[in-house]
């Protein structure tokens, strides 16, 4: 089995947390702003000094190529290069780095292949500056229309277009990842929750993402003088709201095979303390690989009661998305080269949405999860061993060559 480095991926980790590195200990590092730019500029730099050829498409999506002893479509790999607002240093730059190294490994070890090996950073994975997240990617895949997104614009009124342009990142259309150029894609990332580091494996097989529904809740009272309006009398949407979301807690937490949900989102009208709330909305995220667990919980939605506390109820579905799963064979390539490394791993799905579900819809695409200490993610706390970052690079390059072998 073949082996990365760990000093070399301590430099690279080290380095690439100065761009973006925020005034509150963590990374803010938005889609196609300066240090995310930078950030490229310096993955492109190090990987012409290799000797790779480094292309970019339409959408701003980054590839550095090397060269197999055949002209044939190869694997690739990769992740995001932008962060959220006060993230931590891992979240999509890992796998980015993770793929920069095992090429380096290749170079450096004159490791040769069949076929071409590529590594992809996309555009825009986070959306935080410019909505929807994996905004590239899906556009690549048809998700998205292309030119929809060109048009969408950050809070300060510049479009994902405009960016594009004056990052020097509006490549060439023939550049995409493809089925003609790439027979497989694997993303390694940070687990960002804390199954793999409480149960001590360095590795998870990512199988799948699970699937997910956004809903908002709209409760509308009444409002009224917070003084002389008698406690009888009142149509209150924040208490409404408040029991609401309680029963939504209840019963969803009852529903077998444990769905995630979070209600994180919440506006209050007027918003004064000397008013009674006239109108609340608040949002449910909630997550399971099983449609029919998702289906349960639409239908404890859909039972809500329209007119609790004397106020009204309206629920709307925001999007949704079903469960992806992620190609079984790709997944028993990472599975076997793991077990070959000694290193030990699980089966496991992701709650958070990433650009290789979006590939899988093109490509056989499959995922190495790497634990994040306490689960902590999209925060400055956000983190890693230098170990298990190193043993994840190494199930990523031994995946990749046998890939880039195959007939
Ligand atoms: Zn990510």
């Amino acid at each position: 089995m073949r082996r990365t480095s760990k000093e070399r991926l301590a430099e690279k980790i080290a380095c690439f947390g100065n761009f973006g590195a925020d005034e509150r200990g963590g990374i803010t590092r938005l889609s196609l702003s300066p240090a995310a730019l930078d950030a490229c500029a310096e993955f492109r730099r190090r990987c012409v000094d290799l000797g790779l050829a480094v292309r970019c498409d339409d959408m701003g999506n980054i590839y550095a190529v090397k060269q197999g002893a055949e002209d044939l479509p190869g694997p690739a790999m990769g992740s995001h290069a932008d962060s959220v607002v006060n993230g931590g240093n891992y979240d999509g730059m890992l796998g980015v780095l993770a793929a920069l190294e095992v090429l380096e490994t290749m170079v450096g070890d004159g490791i040769s292949t069949r076929r071409p090996v590529s590594a992809v950073i996309w555009t825009n994975e986070e959306g935080v500056r410019f909505p929807p997240a994996m905004m590239s990617s899906g556009v690549l895949t048809g998700k998205f229309d292309k030119s929809a997104v060109l048009a969408v614009r950050d809070s300060d009124g510049v479009s994902f277009g405009e960016a594009l342009s004056a990052g020097g990142r509006q490549g060439d259309r023939a550049a995409r990842l493809s089925p003609a150029t790439c027979t497989a894609y694997l993303e390694l990332h940070i687990e960002q929750g804390p199954v793999l580091d409480e149960s001590g494996e360095s590795v998870g097989v990512v199988q799948g993402v699970v699937g997910m529904c956004n809903y908002t809740i709209s409760v509308f009272g009444q409002a009224g003088h917070a003084g002389s309006t008698p406690m009888s009398r009142r149509r209150d949407a924040l208490y409404a709201a408040a029991g609401i979301i309680r029963r939504l807690h209840d019963e969803l937490g009852r529903i077998e095979g444990g769905p995630v949900f979070t209600c994180g989102h919440i506006e209050c009208r007027p918003n004064m303390h000397t008013i009674i709330p006239e109108e609340v909305s608040f949002s449910l995220d909630a997550r399971h690989r099983d449609p029919d667990v998702m289906r349960r919980v639409v239908g404890v939605i859909a039972a809500l009661p329209r007119e609790p506390d004397g106020c009204r109820v309206e629920y709307r579905e925001e999007w949704s998305r079903k469960t992806t799963l992620f190609d079984p064979a790709l997944a028993a390539v990472v599975k076997r080269n793991a077990d070959a490394l000694g290193y030990a791993n699980r089966f496991m799905f992701s709650g958070p949405g990433h650009d290789a579900q979006y590939v899988q819809d093109m490509l056989p695409a499959a995922m190495i999860f790497v634990p994040s200490i306490g689960g902590r993610s999209h925060c400055p706390d956000e983190n890693t061993s230098l170990d298990d970052c190193r043993n994840g690079a190494d199930v990523l390059l031994n995946a990749v060559l046998e890939l880039a072998d195959a007939q």
